[in-house]
């Protein structure tokens, strides 16, 4: 039986591990934390992410090594890439660690950005500010995530408070994108280089935190321009598995903001609502088989549930699938998810409304 391998145990991990039972796959994960939510589907061997002996055990139990977070040490898939397959490759990770690298990499393939700067001082922010305008956002180049590690710059009188907050040096500066709305692109590549997209899924975020996403998102001539993006950016990367490309619409203009080199919450719609999910699709292109479609069967809503799960029997019936990591709860920490799959965007709205005021949400 083929065993996957996967680096990280959470619900990214857990979701892969369901889809892959459908398709007669064993996992074994690595992860260091507690009960992770990957461990009601296969072994966790409880090491830290970059030790040698778990990553040397990974390898030896399994047949393909896969990866559900983007802050995977790069120097651990170097440890295991002689011996076993590493998907996505490292250079897609190298990318996505970096906002600056990431940013140039965008740039290179003529995929439009917000105008960017490096910034290792005050001065540099000083000089940003006045060549890309204000407001500005100031991030830091490596581990940030759902906005954590960015900060807001209005006016000049904020620069020396806002570079001191995010450590002094290795950020960068974005001019702020008032954006009508934000979109990603979810797409997989096999090692033959196959690719298949879905539908472009559009989110809301709240408190930087994916709130609510909706697929097929209304889109019409961005659609064929989000695909030409994201399908330049998986053959530049070599890309063999799932990746998300986040965008910004600003009226006809789509602005990249950032990607993700695996699976990704915007698409966990596509479980029941399209005719492949992602999970499946990850798998089926690291093992190099042929890609399953991506046509929806709906149209397809996806609420996070942050911080309490809900009592199950406050929830209407049939419309709607509940997804549970077993997490522990914790205010802003992600529980699970509910999806809803509708006959149209009509009804995919009543729907969400309903199971918003429900869950008090
Ligand atoms: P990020 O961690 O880069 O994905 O940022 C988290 C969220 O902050 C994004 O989903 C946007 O809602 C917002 N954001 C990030 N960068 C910008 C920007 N340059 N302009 C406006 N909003 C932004």
């Amino acid at each position: 039986m083929t065993k996957i391998g996967v680096i990280g145990a959470g619900q990214l991990g857990q979701m892969l591990g369901y889809a892959g039972q459908r398709l007669g796959l064993d996992f074994v994960f690595l992860d260091p934390s507690d009960n992770p939510p990957a461990a009601t589907v296969g072994p966790v061997l409880k090491y830290a992410f970059d030790s040698d002996e778990g990553l040397r055990r990974l390898a030896e139990e399994t047949d393909v090594i896969t990866y559900e977070f983007e802050n995977v040490p790069v120097g651990a898939i170097a440890k295991i890439k002689p011996d076993s397959p590493v998907y996505p490759p490292a250079e897609a990770l190298e990318h996505a660690q970096d906002r600056l690298a990431e940013k140039k990499l965008f740039g290179s393939l003529d995929i439009p950005v917000p105008g960017f700067r490096a910034i290792d001082s005050t001065d540099d922010l000083r000089q940003a500010a006045a060549d890309l305008g204000l407001p500005i956002v100031l991030k830091t180049r490596r581990l940030g995530y759902d906005g954590k590690g960015q900060t807001i710059v209005r006016s000049v009188k904020d620069i020396d408070s806002a570079v001191a907050e995010l450590g002094g040096k290795d950020l960068i500066a974005e001019q702020w994108v008032a954006f009508d709305r934000e979109v990603s692109a979810i797409g997989a590549r096999n090692v033959r280089g196959d690719i298949a997209i879905y539908p472009l899924t559009e989110n809301e975020h709240r408190e930087g935190i994916l709130s609510v996403s909706r697929a097929p998102a209304e889109a019409g001539a961005l659609e064929d321009r989000a695909t030409t993006f994201l399908t330049r950016l998986l053959n530049k990367l070599d890309y063999v598995g799932v990746l998300a490309l986040e965008l910004f619409v600003v009226g006809d203009e789509l602005l990249a903001n950032e990607f993700a080199p695996r699976v990704h919450n915007s698409g966990h719609w596509t479980i029941e609502g399209a005719e492949t999910s992602q999970f499946e699709n990850h798998l089926r292109a690291i093992l190099n088989m042929p890609l399953g479609k991506t046509g929806m069967r709906g149209s397809a809503g996806m609420l996070n549930l942050i911080g309490e799960m809900p009592d199950v029997e406050d929830v209407p019936a049939s419309k709607w699938h509940l997804h549970n990591y077993g997490k522990d709860p914790r205010p802003g920490r992600k529980l699970g998810h509910a999806t809803t799959v509708a006959k149209d965007d009509e009804e995919r709205e009543e729907t969400l409304k309903i199971l918003a005021k429900t869950l008090n949400i």
